[in-house]
């Protein structure tokens, strides 16, 4: 791949434009580096600096009348995420809510659909799962008494394979099928970048009588989502990767319809969750509001939250089905680089070929030491991860990244593992 066939496949791109829309980090030289970290902290906005500062005048300027005037009222501000969010999750505006981050969310929802008896107390989670996910659900175990060594099921890959397949997933389910009360997984897998077939998945849970719920940490704003009609029972998810909303920025969460009445559900309430209409007149008893705003706990984080409205305003414009497409090529053309640049045998791609079994990242594992070919990298400008033990993961994100930076990329990587 020359830098013509990349300049060529950039001269078509119709969401080229997009990349503007974005700051791209610069080298402590100035020199604009190659950013391929969307998977971990999506690039800002340029129009972020604005939305904050819009919230930071009406804080200066109207203070506490801020929760009430006019059309963007703090009152209802998480209200203005239900439909963009709605979309992305391929879920009703009332299935969806941003509140608090991924995994405050996590435990907020297994303390409702987690609910272990005598008999069904087992949670199938991946492995390896992300740490965090694992320590929810560890903890969550202990919290009803309940130890991991007997009642967490991990389904690894099989020796030798690098991604999880679902007929193993779902031999798991059916083995448990008696003591399973949760299957928790990712909508994409951190460290492989495995998208994982959701739809029969989801079906076995429910037909073994367990709960679903899903981390789309990695998925959201990344890969299609059909969370009604996967008819998952949950999901939960951070905003900061392919959602650019900023570090630390408000997560999200999914509750499907079918629990949106559950008065029986048990839950941990707070009064962001109490039905609006009365929460203000202050009465003891709390009535929760129908959908997944009635987990809410807190009022919404409203400057950790701006920058998220003016990220999901530019993948609105982009077109979720032309940012799909065009991440697809991205990776391919990543895919036909590497294996024209680097020697066949200096790397393997742990991430699966097929395009639905996988969204933006590809997950390498090289022959040479990746922690310093990552230094490498790092040094020619390209910003690229590095995860424990030796898994180097490049993102091309398709709103800000092009073709010409994945193919610099790859020269630089090439370059890299060759010295
Ligand atoms: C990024 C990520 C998290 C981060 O959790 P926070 O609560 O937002 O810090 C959790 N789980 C997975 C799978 C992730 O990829």
């Amino acid at each position: 791949m020359t830098a013509d066939d990349a300049a060529a496949l950039d001269a078509r791109d119709p969401l080229a434009p997009f990349a503007a829309e974005f700051h791209h980090p610069v080298d402590p030289a100035g020199r604009r580096t190659i950013y391929l970290c969307g998977h971990s902290l999506g690039l800002q906005p340029r129009a972020a600096a604005a939305c904050i500062e819009q919230e930071l005048a009406i804080w200066r300027d109207r203070a506490v009348l801020g929760h009430h005037d006019g059309p963007r009222a703090w009152m209802r501000y998480h209200e203005r995420f239900a439909s963009p969010l709605g979309e992305l999750c391929g879920a009703m505006p009332t299935e969806v809510v941003a509140m608090n981050s991924l995994t405050v969310n996590l435990h907020l929802l297994l303390v409702s659909f987690f609910r272990p008896t005598p008999a069904r107390n087992r949670i199938l989670i991946e492995q390896p799962a992300f740490p965090s996910d694992r320590y929810a659900v560890v903890s969550q175990l202990a919290f009803h008494g309940l130890d991991a060594s007997a009642h967490l099921v991990e389904v690894a890959p099989r020796p030798g394979e690098e991604c999880l397949r679902t007929e193993d997933l779902l031999a798991a389910i059916e083995r448990n099928r008696a003591h399973l009360a949760l299957v928790l997984l990712p909508g994409v897998q951190y460290l492989t970048g495995q998208c994982l077939e959701v739809a029969p998945l989801a079906a076995a849970a429910r037909a073994a009588g367990a709960r679903i719920g899903l981390d789309l940490a990695h998925a959201i704003g990344n890969t299609p989502l059909r969370l009604h009609d996967w008819d998952v029972d949950f999901a939960v998810w951070c905003s900061y990767k392919y959602l650019n909303g900023g570090p630390g920025a408000i997560g999200g969460a999914f509750v499907h319809e079918r629990h949106a009445r559950r008065v029986d559900l048990p839950r941990f309430a707070g009064w962001w969750g109490h039905d609006p209409d009365t929460r203000f007149a202050m009465p003891a008893d709390f009535t929760p509001i129908a959908g997944a705003e009635g987990w809410q706990l807190s009022n919404p984080p409203v400057l950790a939250a701006a920058p998220l409205l003016a990220s999901l305003e530019i993948l609105r414009r982009a077109g979720l089905a032309r940012l799909r497409e065009k991440s697809l090529a991205l990776t391919g053309f990543l895919r036909r680089s590497l294996a024209q640049a680097l020697p066949r045998d200096s790397l393997e791609i742990l991430t699966p070929s097929e395009p639905a079994a996988h969204g933006c990242q590809l997950s390498l594992r090289l022959r040479a030491d990746s922690r310093r070919v990552v230094e490498r990298l790092t040094a020619a400008g390209v910003v690229a991860d590095w995860r424990e033990p030796d898994v180097l993961r490049l993102a091309p994100a398709p709103a800000y990244n092009s073709f010409s930076d994945v193919r610099r990329a790859v020269t630089a990587l090439a370059a890299a593992v060759r010295s």
